[in-house]
């Protein structure tokens, strides 16, 4: 069976003609289902009930299940969801005052192996489906009966190692007569899959790339990603000064500091050195501390005097606001969980 959130709507019209329907069909189906979010063809009343059969026969309405949602005491929620297969994903849901951002996995596992990340030392078991993807954003929108205003990529899995699917899922996602999320309100982070960047620059999609950096020479940078001995840092910054020129947006690098490695005013400098020159904005995580891991958290005077330094240098610097983490969903937190376990 084929899961009917896999399709944008051009896709879905084709899908509608080759079981000899009409296009328009593929709009009708297309608004049951991301707008008001039906969990049955049944639902569908303005199609006919021999359609709804057949729809029944060639296709699956792909509706996750909750196994568990925990909810934080600053109102962030984690959703554990049973992807139908055996395996299990979890997807964040952060509120701020100015709306509501999901944190979707694009991958059961992920292959990257960064060293400070509790998704690492799991084996991967595969890549989510486009379908896969933009259930997560319905099945928490079904939940809380809102609407989500930003979707961030950084939840479980690397999304250029799952580069088709998800930016088929972003068309789905984008497409007004859908779910209706600008690509503006859409981040895309990744770990530096470089030949993924330029692919991503060709695109003409309006989404934020971040990029994982972390530290500033190979180095300190291999020991805590390994995918940097495949794309060495100056290959990681000449594919985001090529993304910058061509999309004429603003990078926003990721760096997380961890105690006595990455965090202090010698690594601030090198990093103005960097990105001198880059249209970019430096986002600040402070490092969260995973089981047996040998990176802790800086302490926050290192933090604000790195910020500061950035700042004063000629580079935005923001600290992350950390949620979630007393259910463990902040950043680098989150793990593919087994149904039984
Ligand atoms: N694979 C993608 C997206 C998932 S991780 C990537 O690497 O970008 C999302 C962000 O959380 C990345 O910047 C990642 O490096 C960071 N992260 C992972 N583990 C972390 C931890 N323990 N503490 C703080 N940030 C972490």
């Amino acid at each position: 069976m084929k899961n009917i959130k896999q399709y944008n709507l051009d896709e879905l019209k084709n899908e509608m003609i080759s079981i000899g329907e009409k296009p328009f069909r593929a709009e009708q189906i297309f608004s049951w289902l991301y707008r008001e979010k039906v969990k049955e063809f049944d639902e569908m009343t303005n199609l006919s009930l021999e359609l709804r059969e057949k729809l029944k026969a060639e296709y699956d309405i792909c509706n996750f299940k909750i196994i568990r949602k925990q909810e934080s005491s600053d109102g962030t929620k984690k959703y554990l969801f049973d992807v139908l297969d055996g395996n299990a994903i979890e997807t964040v849901l952060m509120q701020y005052h100015h709306g509501k951002t999901i944190c979707v996995s694009s991958q059961i596992g992920c292959k990257m192996g960064c060293k400070f990340c509790a998704s690492t030392g799991i084996p991967f078991v595969r890549n989510l489906s486009a379908g896969e993807i933009v259930e997560q954003v319905i099945a928490v929108e079904q939940d809380i009966l809102d609407n989500i205003s930003n979707i961030v990529f950084m939840g479980i899995g690397e999304p250029l190692d799952n580069y088709e699917n998800v930016m088929k899922a972003i068309k789905i996602i984008n497409n007004p007569k859908g779910l209706n999320i600008g690509a503006r309100h859409i981040s895309i982070s990744t770990s530096g899959i470089v030949p993924k960047i330029y692919d991503l620059a060709n695109e003409n999609m309006q989404c934020t790339l971040s990029i994982s950096l972390h530290a500033t020479n190979n180095k300190k940078r291999s020991e805590m990603m390994p995918v940097n001995n495949a794309y060495p840092i100056e290959e990681l910054i000449k594919a985001c000064k090529d993304y910058i020129k061509k999309t004429n947006k603003r990078i926003s690098f990721e760096y997380a500091l961890a105690k006595d490695n990455n965090d202090n005013l010698e690594d601030a400098k090198e990093l103005v050195k960097l990105l001198k020159g880059m249209i970019c904005h430096v986002n600040l995580i402070p490092i969260n501390k995973i089981e047996n891991g040998k990176f802790t958290k800086s302490t926050n005077e290192n933090i604000i005097k790195f910020r500061d330094y950035l700042n004063d240098h000629g580079i935005v610097a923001t600290i992350r606001r950390e949620l979630g983490s007393d259910i463990d969903a902040a950043c680098g937190q989150l793990r593919r969980k087994n149904l039984n376990n």
